[in-house]
């Protein structure tokens, strides 16, 4: 953990690499991804910072859209579409993923199987 913390204190150390990105972002992709530690995705792409919009959760998993219970990922998507204007949208899943192997024991078909 310490060299995560001592890279973030000096992060604002080096200006000249970061000032264009103070006056605003207008990313091109969103890119929706597990949260999985692995999944690095300016890593997968060699994205720049300010080149990806990322909305990041367990499993990937984006609830259906109901407008009487919004949820984050919904904002999200509807503020880099509505408001950044992101041109392209991109859903990265992986493998060996802990959230979709959960997901999967939980299906009713299994239930069924144990009762
Ligand atoms: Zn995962």
């Amino acid at each position: 953990m310490q060299p995560l913390i001592d890279n973030a204190r000096t992060f604002g150390q080096r200006p000249e690499k970061f000032a264009g990105l103070a006056q605003g972002q207008a990313p091109e992709v969103l890119f929706i991804t597990c949260a999985d530690s692995r999944v690095v995705p300016a890593l997968i792409t060699g994205a720049r910072p300010g080149q990806l919009f990322e909305l990041r959760t367990a499993g990937n998993i984006v609830p259906p859209y109901a407008s009487e219970h919004p949820t984050g990922e919904a904002a999200t998507i509807e503020y880099a579409v509505e408001v950044l204007g992101v041109q392209h949208i991109v859903v990265c899943g992986h493998s060996h993923c802990g959230a979709s192997r959960a997901g999967a024991r939980r299906r009713p078909e299994r239930r069924t199987r144990r009762a």
